[in-house]
């Protein structure tokens, strides 16, 4: 069977052949069953309980479905300082290392500031920038860093980036649905057809590059 990876989703009404990694706030309970990643976004930082949320994402990391970090990150359009929001990552930069987890990001307008955190940490593991929406010099500039590049809602709806997504290196890309309504078999749709890909072919690469990453089958 060809499933439909989803490397990000926020709920976990899968469709039958989807296998999705399900994203988990630190105090989020850990779910029974199925993929899951857990971090602390920069949108969601409590200053006063950093230490605790920290700790919580250590011990979700330590149960064998929690296959990544994140989503986690840094967003230069919300209020709390980007300096507050560099150490919290880099503190589960860290800890990605030390669990040799991949980490899922989110970025807003801090590209460079991603990249040079994990250049100075030393992270080797994969970093996978979700919901990508910008240009073609930015996506590969990200793929030569070592990173991956997840679509998704924004495939969908704007207009320049199934150029991008084939102009890429196909074996640091990822689909995803995130908060969004979309169907995961939409998105592949989509860039399947981007692609001028079957979709059986996009579904065995996509597989490839979700075990590569997340080290899992399903
Ligand atoms: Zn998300």
């Amino acid at each position: 069977m060809n499933y439909f990876y989803n490397i990000h989703r926020h709920n976990a009404d899968l469709l039958a052949d989807e296998i999705a990694i399900i994203n988990n706030y630190p105090n989020d309970p850990i779910p029974h069953s199925g993929l899951f990643s857990c971090g602390i976004h920069p949108w969601y930082i409590d200053e006063q309980n950093v230490t605790t949320d920290l700790q919580a994402v250590e011990q979700a990391l330590k149960n064998a479905n929690c296959v990544a970090i994140g989503e986690c990150g840094l967003d230069n359009r919300v209020e709390t300082e980007l300096v507050t929001q560099q150490s919290i990552f880099e503190a589960q930069l860290e800890l990605a290392k030390q669990y040799q987890k991949p980490v899922i990001v989110h970025c807003v307008g801090a590209y460079a500031e991603v990249l040079s955190a994990k250049k100075r940490l030393q992270c080797k593991q994969a970093l996978v920038f979700h919901g990508f929406s910008k240009n073609l010099a930015l996506a590969q500039q990200l793929q030569n860093a070592d990173c991956y590049v997840s679509f998704g809602k924004y495939l969908m709806t704007q207009e320049h980036l199934p150029a991008i997504l084939k102009e890429l290196n196909l074996q640091r890309i990822f689909l995803e649905t995130d908060s969004s309504d979309y169907l995961i078999s939409e998105v592949y749709a989509k860039a399947a057809t981007a692609l001028q890909l079957e979709l059986i072919a996009l579904q065995e690469l996509i597989q490839d590059n979700f075990q590569t990453v997340f080290k899992r089958e399903k």
